[in-house]
């Protein structure tokens, strides 16, 4: 492994901000831009103006026949190519990178029922196939799914199984002559419910939990009532009742016992695009709220112009710059990664694939977390920024903020993507995956000698660089101290893993951005980087506040009475190191006014 590379898995925590930049949105080519162009005009052209045909699930007569409206704008999108970027040309799509199916989430900001009725479709009901399906396979549906003649859905969560995705109860048997699998069981709250024409199911085979790809319309399929729900209402939920169903044995999807790949692998792409999605519709939101902000008048003067109003929109664009700054950096390294491995189509292409997006199974989970909690304050504040007219349907924000609740739910909830970040941070730790042992040794040695390393760094980021230095160092003190006292029995102490999660969420989106900014300042120079060094220095100033905070609270949490005293002494001296002088008020001001100016958020 390059050990001048930060390392996936957590490697950022004990790597020193990278130099040289991240992979970021500054770096998109012009078939990506084009790709997210021909998307953006779709859904402002096509989907927008129907959304309230869309939220009533209305049906619509093509050829004679009544069809669900969001089927036909599917498949107007499956003819621009939206829906086939990821799967490869050999199978009629067009084999693009992971980056533009993710700009593609992006630009569908604002038609949430609709995205996610296009996402499960192209992410988890098709991807299962690419990745995991063999030629015979991808030969039969890609092509169809690609256009939209067949539509897809994933059905894995039952009604006694969600969390704990690999405990379902559905069955497959082989019948006696070994020709086709009989499937019984129920599924639940899946996406495209009423409308898919095939779906990808998991089932047990003799205590094996195995995925296959079904035909809907076969005999012994129904489908429940379409669930009446908080938000995302344009799009189908329903159940899926397999009752006698008989799959044939080609249909079986990798190996029996291998669910758990299948489901877990999905899972990180679709994490990833979850929170560009979010990206997405955090932009949209900032848009609203600069224009309502204009429009609206009190006490003589535009709403946005309040100073409590600028502090909240500064806040939002901040934070929606650190989450455009993970995501592109997640999606970055994942493709790098993936475009290191000669292309073949065979098995062994499609393990060094998913393999490499497996190792950055934590950082996707950040950005699944990050986007949807970053949504989730930024549409609440929309609301509160259009007042009373924020409550009303008209005005947009609050369908976006219903939407938006089940970011945090599907996908792996957030608790269960905290959970996550923090196993694969342990593995990594103790597989030596990532340099930690050797960053304490630094650390004990620095808290030994009183004598604390000094980055040497020329940029105007320059205490922002050094803060962050420091607070992984109050990061990484806290997780030891938690791993050595608690031992094994620490996987029981889920208030302090979600917390260590915060930690490292923090300083994922702090080291980001100061990254990108850096290099954003070293291309175009100090005084066109103004906005970008002042979100710089207010994410980076979060974020030390942040886990100062949340380290404090874990030693208090776990440290015995005996080695409290010590262990907040260095701690505290750790967090001594940081800096923070930053006028923050001074910047969300800058920050405001800039983005009032340019009457968006483009950034
Ligand atoms: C609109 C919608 C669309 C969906 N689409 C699909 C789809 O297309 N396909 C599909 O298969 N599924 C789909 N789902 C299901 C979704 O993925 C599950 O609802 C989700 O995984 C959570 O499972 P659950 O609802 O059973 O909640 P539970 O697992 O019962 O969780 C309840 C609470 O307990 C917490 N919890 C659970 N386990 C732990 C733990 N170990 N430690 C700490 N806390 C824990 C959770 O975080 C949560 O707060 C969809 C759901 C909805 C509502």
């Amino acid at each position: 492994m390059d050990n001048n590379k930060v390392r996936p898995g957590g490697g950022f925590l004990v790597a020193k901000t990278p130099a040289d930049g991240i992979y970021s949105r500054e770096k998109f080519t012009d078939m990506q831009k084009e790709f997210a162009d021909t998307a953006e005009r779709f859904f402002q052209n096509e989907i927008i103006p129907m959304i309230e045909e869309i939220e009533a699930k209305e049906e619509v007569e093509e050829d004679g026949v009544k069809q669900p409206l969001s089927i036909i704008l599917l498949r107007k999108g499956g003819e621009l190519g939206l829906l086939s970027v990821d799967i490869p040309e050999e199978y009629g799509g067009l084999g693009q990178d992971i980056i533009t199916s993710m700009l593609i989430a992006e630009k569908s900001a604002g038609t949430a029922s609709f995205g996610i009725t296009i996402g499960a479709h192209t992410g988890i009901g098709t991807m299962p196939i690419v990745l995991f399906g063999n030629q015979e396979q991808k030969r039969r549906y890609l092509p169809k799914l690609a256009t939209g003649e067949l539509v897809s859905c994933y059905a894995l969560t039952e009604p006694g199984s969600g969390s704990d995705a690999l405990s379902g109860k559905a069955t497959a048997v082989l019948n006696k002559e070994g020709t086709y699998y009989i499937l019984n069981g129920e599924k639940q709250f899946i996406t495209n419910g009423s409308w898919a024409d095939i779906a990808i199911v998991f089932a047990q085979v003799d205590g094996r939990y195995s995925g296959f790809i079904v035909d809907l319309h076969s005999e012994g399929v129904s489908r429940g009532r379409e669930e009446k729900k908080m938000g995302l209402r344009g799009s189908s939920t329903t159940n899926l009742i397999f009752e006698d169903v008989k799959v044939e044995k080609e249909n079986l999807l990798g190996n029996i016992g291998d669910a758990s790949n299948i489901a877990l692998n999905i899972l990180n792409l679709g994490r990833l695009k979850l929170g560009v999605g979010a990206l997405g519709n955090s932009k949209y939101c900032i848009d609203l709220v600069i224009k309502y902000g204009k429009e609206r008048k009190q006490f003589g003067q535009p709403i946005i112009s309040f100073d409590m109003q600028k502090a909240r929109l500064a806040d939002m664009v901040a934070e929606v710059y650190a989450l455009d700054s993970i995501a592109y950096r997640a999606a970055g390294d994942i493709e790098d990664a993936i475009s290191k491995i000669p292309y073949d189509d065979n098995d062994k292409y499609q393990e060094d694939v998913i393999s490499a997006v497996r190792s950055y199974a934590l950082e996707a989970s950040i950005v699944k977390i990050y986007g949807s909690e970053t949504l989730h304050t930024i549409s609440l504040d929309a609301i509160k920024m259009h007042g009373g007219y924020g409550f009303i349907e008209e005005y947009k924000v609050e369908r976006i903020s219903r939407d938006n609740v089940i970011d945090m739910i599907f996908e792996g909830t957030n608790d269960i993507n905290r959970i996550t970040i923090f196993d694969f941070l342990v593995r990594n730790i103790f597989g030596a995956q990532i340099h930690f042992r050797e960053y304490m040794e630094d650390i004990d040695r620095m808290l030994r000698d009183g004598r604390f390393d000094s980055l040497e760094v020329d940029t105007p980021l320059k205490e922002e660089m050094a803060n962050i230095e420091s607070s992984k160092r109050v990061v990484a003190y806290a997780i030891n101290h938690a791993l050595i006292h608690c031992g094994k029995d620490i996987k029981n102490e889920q208030q302090i893993i979600g917390t260590i999660a915060d930690m490292v969420i923090a300083i994922y989106s702090a080291d980001s951005t100061l990254s990108r900014v850096n290099e954003y300042i070293s291309k175009n120079g100090e005084a066109k980087s103004e906005i970008q060094i002042a979100i710089a220095k207010l994410i980076s100033y979060k974020t030390s506040s942040k886990v100062s905070h949340i380290a404090r609270e874990v030693i208090i949490g776990v440290a015995s009475q005996g080695q409290l005293d010590t262990k907040l002494g260095n701690l505290n001296r750790l967090i001594h190191c940081i800096r923070q002088r930053v006028n923050i008020v001074d910047l969300k001001r800058l920050i405001a006014v800039s983005v009032i100016d340019t009457g968006r958020y483009d950034l």
